[in-house]
């Protein structure tokens, strides 16, 4: 299965998209416990879901994912993927829920970088974050293809995974993934079929109990065989 999360932080209790250090932590416990083996997302594709494994990913590319998320997941060797607005990684840019400059900033270019050094995998999540559905065609091949070349020039690697913002697809965009040269691509609705431009994922949010946590890995795992 592969999970999705976003910010992992103890500031913000009300919001959906951050989950506390300690909650992440007992739910990685959780299916360690349970005997699921961490993957990264390469690994993942390969051996795809018939194994009792997990995938963690993280979505927008949040400082929070480095300062307390990446010590956690380092404890545990998990090795995720943290999908980048590319636009968005070291500047001052701040996501529209937020407004806190330092608590709430995106990645550094230096932090990427450490964690590259301990198996972290880099995604796309586009350059600016918009609904590609809504998008001219020229636009949606930029946003994907520019980002996936903004972020190697920077980081040095091939990025081979794209996110879609909000989730937001259709049979075009997952081709224009394709061609752009990504080796797949992640979603968190779970409609229709899922092929490798569509893994479904398992949203995991900040009012999520670890019960619920437990039944959500339950129902997906009676979806996905
Ligand atoms: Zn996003």
């Amino acid at each position: 299965m592969i999970l999705a999360y976003h910010r992992i932080n103890k500031w913000y209790p009300d919001d959906a998209l951050s989950v506390s250090p300690e909650m992440f932590e007992s739910q990685i416990r959780f299916l360690l416990k349970e005997k699921y083996e961490p993957v990264s997302l390469y690994e993942y594709i390969k051996n795809n879901a018939h194994r009792r494994t997990f995938c963690v990913t993280f979505d927008d590319g949040f400082a929070d994912n480095f300062f307390i998320a990446f010590p956690i997941m380092k404890k545990y060797g998990i090795k995720p993927i943290i999908f980048l607005i590319a636009h968005s990684i070291g500047t001052e840019k701040i996501h529209e829920r937020y407004k806190d400059k330092e608590k709430d900033r995106y990645l550094k270019w230096k932090e990427i970088q450490e964690m590259l050094k301990s198996g972290v995998i880099f995604g796309s999540h586009t350059l600016t974050h918009p609904d590609l559905t809504k998008l001219p065609r020229k636009q949606v091949w930029s946003e994907i293809f520019e980002s996936k070349k903004y972020i190697e020039k920077n980081i040095g690697q091939r990025i081979d995974f794209f996110c879609y913002p909000y989730g937001r697809q259709n049979e075009k965009i997952r081709q224009t993934v394709k061609n752009a040269g990504y080796a797949g691509a992640v979603i968190t609705n779970w409609k229709g079929s899922f092929d490798s431009y569509s893994l479904p994922r398992i949203g995991i949010y900040g009012h999520n109990s670890l019960f619920t946590f437990r039944l959500k890995i339950w129902l997906k795992k009676l979806r996905i065989k």
